[in-house]
């Protein structure tokens, strides 16, 4: 097999110092062989993406350049929906969506590159009656730097790049070492799409070495970066006075009040657990069900979790592929084992084989297990019963983490006081956190991020103001 470049820098694409391989957590064969950058390497690529300067690139070049990646993209779909499938073990109904919501990101965002604006302020506010007009513009802040998760190994490096380029930067992209080679077809279609190549780098490697490497060259004006919480911790306590957005883990609650239509609530909730295999950001992590309903919504739950096909992620009809390796679905399988020793019931799945893990949903979860309180990158639905409302808000704000969460009721009371008290990024009302749309903002509180996402907001993170005053 064919080696595949892992280092794009200063405009063309070079060896590294050694190779890894990406390997198919389903068949376990080899995928690709990638070379690594040594941390000088990286050094090097964004000292010349920095010393490229702008280019003269127009709103309107950029705009046609991001609809052409689009364009590309959408022409070779089912090559890289396989790619995905094969390099995550993600099914390739996963990849196909994934290409989808990447080439809608990619085509919002050349229409948003065209709408970066700024506004004009008169000044005559105070006694001083200082009659002057304030012009602000917004401008790209230079070099970004984009840190992708594995989890959506196309989608989570469009999110950035679309954006980032959007705005008139130049962009460093450090994939996922489990998921390279999704981003490096990215860079390789938007490169034939027409982004000139000194806009661009891409850097596979050690992870902490090279990010650290591309932090400390002091050559990169912003970190966005998108992974656990674990991880971005440990990049704000050290990557100093640039502008930073973390996109972090969460344990996504759905929760489904008495009053709720149970089977729409249960068709989100099974949706939002087992789509991507139970690996995303926002997917459904908990079901909190109030008691009148919850041995309806869990019998329910383990009837549309039982129907799903679960194998081969190769073949168009499995539902839900493997997780990324084994010992993620290791993990999944011990937090399910400590939750039943806790008291938790086993409605079905709760089988684990290589790095497959069978959809799973349990009741009677008490919410102080590690399989809810900590982010469960797997396909399990543990069902947590509370009382009332204000149990169901404890409950909600009981983690770390506060993406987004859902809630199913037909009171509109309800409703807008789960808006106020949910301590989230967004509340979706009878709907699952995994709902998404280009063009609103996504982000999370407390230990689930800072900053947002969604093509204007992300534009937003990556321009800075300069305003002139006549
Ligand atoms: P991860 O934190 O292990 O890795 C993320 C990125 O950081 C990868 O590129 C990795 O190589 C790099 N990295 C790892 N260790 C590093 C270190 N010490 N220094 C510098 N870089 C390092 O995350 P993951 O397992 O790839 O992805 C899953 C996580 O991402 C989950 O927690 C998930 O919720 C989160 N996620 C969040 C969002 C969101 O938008 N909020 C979206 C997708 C995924």
């Amino acid at each position: 097999m064919s080696v595949t470049m892992g280092l794009f820098a200063d405009g063309r694409w070079s060896p590294g110092v050694g190779t890894a391989q990406v390997r198919n957590p389903y068949t376990g064969a080899v995928v690709g062989t990638v070379t690594r950058a040594s941390p000088q390497q990286a050094r090097d690529a964004v000292r010349a993406l920095a010393a490229a300067g702008r280019g003269d690139l127009t709103a309107h070049d950029r705009a046609t350049i991001l609809a052409a990646t689009a364009d590309l993209l959408y022409r070779e779909r089912d090559d890289v929906a396989v790619l995905i499938s094969q390099e995550s073990g993600l099914a390739v109904r996963d990849g196909h969506r994934e290409v989808t919501r990447a080439v809608t990101q990619l085509r919002f965002c050349a229409q948003e590159a065209l709408r970066v604006h700024g506004e004009a302020i008169r000044t005559d506010v105070t006694e001083a009656r200082a009659r002057r007009l304030a012009i602000t513009t917004r401008e790209p802040v230079g070099v970004v730097c984009a840190v992708t998760p594995f989890n959506r190994p196309l989608n989570q490096v469009v999110t950035k790049v679309a954006p980032a380029l959007a705005a008139g930067n130049r962009v460093v992209v450090k994939p996922s070492e489990k998921t390279p080679l999704s981003a490096i077809r990215l860079l390789d279609t938007l490169l034939r799409a027409g982004l000139p190549p000194d806009q661009a780098a891409l850097v596979c490697g050690e992870p902490a070495e090279i990010v650290d490497a591309l932090l400390a060259s002091g050559h990169v004006d912003m970190l966005t970066f998108t992974g656990s919480s674990r991880v971005g911790r440990l990049l704000a306590a050290s990557a100093g006075m640039i502008r930073q957005t973390y996109e972090l883990g969460d344990s996504g609650a759905l929760v489904v009040m008495a009053d709720a239509d149970v089977p729409a609530a249960v068709a989100a909730a099974a949706a939002g657990a087992f789509a991507t295999s139970g690996q995303s950001c926002r997917g459904v992590k908990r079901v909190i069900a109030h008691a009148d309903v919850a041995d309806e919504v869990a019998e329910r739950l383990a009837e549309a979790a039982s129907a799903l096909v679960v194998g081969d992620p190769a073949d168009p009809a499995t539902d839900v592929g493997t997780l990324i390796d084994a010992a993620a679905a290791d993990v999944v399988e011990r937090r399910v084992i400590d939750a039943v020793a806790a008291g938790a019931r086993v409605l079905c799945g709760a089988r684990r084989h290589g790095a497959q893990y069978w959809p799973t949903v349990l009741d009677h979860v008490p919410p102080d297990t590690d399989l809810v309180r900590l982010e469960t990158f797997g396909p399990t639905a543990p069902v947590v019963r509370v009382r009332d409302f204000a149990e169901a808000v404890a409950v909600v704000n009981g983690t770390r983490y506060g993406l987004q969460a859902g809630i199913f009721t037909r009171s509109l009371d309800l409703a807008r006081r789960a808006g106020e008290l949910f301590d989230v990024g967004a509340v979706v009302v009878n709907g699952g956190p995994q709902f998404e749309s280009p063009n609103i903002p996504f982000g999370g509180v407390k230990d689930s991020g800072l900053g947002r996402e969604g093509a204007r907001y992300a534009i937003e993170e990556m321009t800075r103001l300069r305003t002139l005053i006549l």
